[in-house]
């Protein structure tokens, strides 16, 4: 598996382009994180995004598809001592749904400290925008409700140039889930709803020409959906 941000750049039309980022991975000098190679660590995450042609300035939509740890990381960096948001200019949306789950359980302990340093000062900067696990972006982005690896996860849908691609987020986290969309992940919270929202979206996006991208997809990140046989595979 792999973790990845994924930037969206729309066109450049009346209303000027987009430049989206989805999911923002794990961050550097995180601290108790439950997985111990995933704390304090010093990656070239920024230095890598501006040489993709992206300085952090320049994202003006940061969208979580969920909070897990490994999607909001990079939502903050550490700056004397605080946490700051990393992209100053942007909107970041979080489902509506998500959030309030995150912010009212107590089961998931581990969960405080990813608030409190990924979530919280973003918050407290009025950069958050709570939305619908339907909402539109713009023309050419939107949500999709793709719910059971966490309560309100969405996955995202892009439409342009009569082309489309879907970035998964987690509804599925390996290519072999599309073999086998009834192998739950154990960060599932609810494997039967991941399993139902796998088997609709996989029956949905057989034989379409939709760019299927993983968010957790190692080697080769995106590909289509074919049938094959009682189940699925993914066409690169
Ligand atoms: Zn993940």
């Amino acid at each position: 598996m792999s973790i990845h941000a994924l930037v969206v750049e729309t066109q450049r039309g009346k209303r000027g382009g987009r430049r989206i980022i989805v999911d923002t991975c794990l961050g550097n000098d995180k601290e108790n994180r439950r997985i111990p190679t995933w704390n304090k660590l010093q990656t070239s995450f920024l230095a890598d995004l501006a040489g993709a042609g992206y300085a952090r300035e320049m994202i003006d939509t940061v969208v979580c598809t969920h909070l897990h740890v490994d999607h909001v990381g990079w939502n903050t960096m550490l700056l004397g001592g605080r946490w700051v948001p990393t992209f100053p200019n942007a909107r970041y949306l979080m489902g509506r749904i998500e959030h309030a789950h995150w912010t009212s359980q107590r089961e998931r302990e581990d969960m405080t400290a990813i608030l409190a340093d990924s979530v919280a000062p973003v918050r407290d900067a009025g950069l958050v925008d709570l939305v619908e696990t339907d909402h539109r972006i713009c023309d050419e982005v939107s949500l999709v409700p793709t719910p059971g690896h966490t309560p309100g996860h969405v996955s995202v849908r892009i439409s342009s140039q009569g082309e489309a691609a879907l970035i998964t987020g987690d509804f599925m986290h390996h290519p072999c889930q599309i073999a086998r969309p009834e192998w739950s992940s154990t960060a599932d919270s609810d494997p039967e709803e991941a399993r139902h929202t796998r088997e609709q979206m996989l029956t949905g996006l057989a034989g379409t020409p939709t760019l299927v991208i993983g968010t957790h997809f190692a080697g080769r990140t995106a590909g289509r959906i074919v049938r094959d046989g009682g189940t699925f595979r993914l066409a690169v």
